[in-house]
């Protein structure tokens, strides 16, 4: 009561400590690249993140319907405002005793003791802590980020303290003799929210920045974009992607991000998009006017074909041995044209021994197909990519061969398949109420997705076309 002075200055210490605190816990909404310090630049783009994080919380409702995701926590529904630049507050915990809980996120190369001392705790007080079974152990191998939390009333005794022990967030009671222990309950929080970046260098490298985890960049890649951007060739630094994604966030912090819902990539002012639904219980990839991405490959190679051979055991027609068929053989006359049986890219254009001139196309996930006996090729290359039904060469005799055929081979990992197994119906558009649902459900997530690159990418000249929408209207501008 009479020490006026060491209160002061105490109390400016905490209040230094909360403003510190505060800052720091922008920082931890934001999971990548983050190398422990932060540049003007980067605080620019954490605190826009943060924002848009609290922004888009419960963004895309019809989403989390339709996958019916494993964890649901409840969401906040709130009405979607102008972003506030800045974090918006600290997580204070209960505060049953009153709003003295001190938050403080450990930095690199602080020490348990400094912060101690920084906040000035009665030393009858931390003695008793540091006796309390494990806290002192904790205490040494704090690690930058970890929080710790005092309940310190200014000039008072050192009420609580509230720690992470093996993973599990423990709080000390110390108003009593004896220290109660009670366990802090961890406030999980999912959110949908949009990720938006540009392609920069490289689209790994900017898509991890923004928070998307190598399977996203996989779904991304291989099932929604795999037919309609060339990742090699046909993205320019300055083309935008976004992705909407649920993020599951422990104690603010990220620790879990769902399959990418909706995707855009802008490039050449062109919109490519994509949507997961469920049909028949069973999640898959639309384009915006509800067709599978999930493309099957062409039932015949070749049109008018006859099947001379089928797959399995048989004698060989040359050698006379018995041996496996390893595919199928299409009877047909010397020049007629042979497709890609799916959208692949070119693995190989050549000899192939006794297979004489052959092709063989990689399908993505493991599939490959192989076409033999070729008079000759089309005009391909290795490493080109081509659409299903694109003419890869001309049946033919050549190699081990008793006339003009095509023999097919259908691979998956490595292993032979038979072709006409692998060949499944495609299937049919969603139509309907299932395609009114999903439109819907489309349009609502299109539109969270130009609202948020119009802030992310405001000042730019806004080039997202609006092909994949029916109107395409924006509604309000929210640039501010
Ligand atoms: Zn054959």
């Amino acid at each position: 009561m009479t020490q006026s002075s060491p209160r002061d200055a105490r109390q400016q210490k905490l209040s230094a400590l909360r403003a510190d605190a505060l800052r720091r816990y922008a920082g931890l909404r934001i999971p990548a690249g983050f190398n422990g310090r932060w540049t003007r630049r980067q605080w620019a783009h954490a605190s826009l993140f943060a924002s848009i994080i609290a922004l888009l919380g419960a963004l895309v409702p019809g989403f989390d319907q339709a996958l019916a995701l494993p964890t649901h926590a409840p969401r906040a529904s709130m009405a979607l405002t102008l972003p506030q630049i800045g974090p918006k507050k600290v997580v204070a915990g209960p505060t049953r005793k009153g709003d003295s809980w001190q938050v403080v996120n450990v930095r690199a190369g602080e020490t348990a003791s400094e912060i101690f001392k920084q906040l000035d705790i009665p030393q009858g007080d931390l003695a008793r802590l540091l006796k309390y079974p494990g806290v002192n152990m904790e205490m040494r191998r704090l690690r930058p980020g970890a929080e710790i939390a005092f309940d310190l009333p200014p000039g008072g005794p050192l009420r609580g303290f509230r720690y992470t022990r093996i993973g599990e967030k423990v709080e000390l009671d110390m108003t009593g003799e004896k220290i109660v222990e009670t366990a802090v309950p961890q406030q999980v929080d999912v959110r949908t929210v949009v990720l938006s970046g540009t392609v920069g260098d490289s689209l790994f490298e900017s898509a991890r920045k923004v928070g998307l985890t190598t399977q996203n960049l996989k779904e991304l890649t291989d099932d929604i974009f795999k037919y309609s951007v060339d990742f090699d060739s046909d993205l320019d630094n300055n083309d935008r992607f976004s992705v909407v994604v649920d993020q599951t966030w422990k104690d603010g912090k990220l620790v879990d991000t769902g399959p990418v819902l909706a995707a855009t990539i802008t490039t050449d002012g062109k919109l490519h998009s994509g949507f997961l639904f469920e049909r028949d219980g069973k999640p898959g990839y639309y384009t915006a006017d509800g067709r599978s991405l999930e493309r099957a490959f062409i039932r015949m190679p070749i049109p008018y074909a006859r099947l001379t051979s089928g797959f399995g055991g048989r004698r060989h027609p040359v050698l006379g041995r018995f041996r496996m068929h390893k595919g199928v053989d299409y009877a047909a006359g010397t020049g007629t044209p042979i497709m890609a049986a799916g959208d692949a890219r070119v693995k190989s254009v050549g000899w192939h021994g006794g297979y004489g001139k052959a092709v063989e196309l990689d399908h993505g996930q493991g599939k490959t197909t192989f076409y033999a006996h070729m008079s000759r090729f089309a005009k391909i290359r290795p490493g080109q990519r081509i659409t299903q039904g694109t003419v890869i060469g001309y049946v033919g005799s050549t190699g081990l061969s008793t006339g003009p055929h095509l023999h097919y081979e259908f691979r998956v990992n490595g292993a032979h398949r038979n072709p006409l197994s692998m060949m499944l119906p495609p299937p049919a558009p969603l139509s309907g109420t299932l395609l009114a649902q999903f439109k819907g459900e489309t349009k609502r997530a299109l539109g969270k997705i130009r609202e948020v690159e119009n802030i992310v990418f405001q000042g730019e000249e806004i080039r997202v076309a609006d092909a994949a929408s029916e109107k395409g209207k924006t509604k309000a501008d929210k640039r501010g």
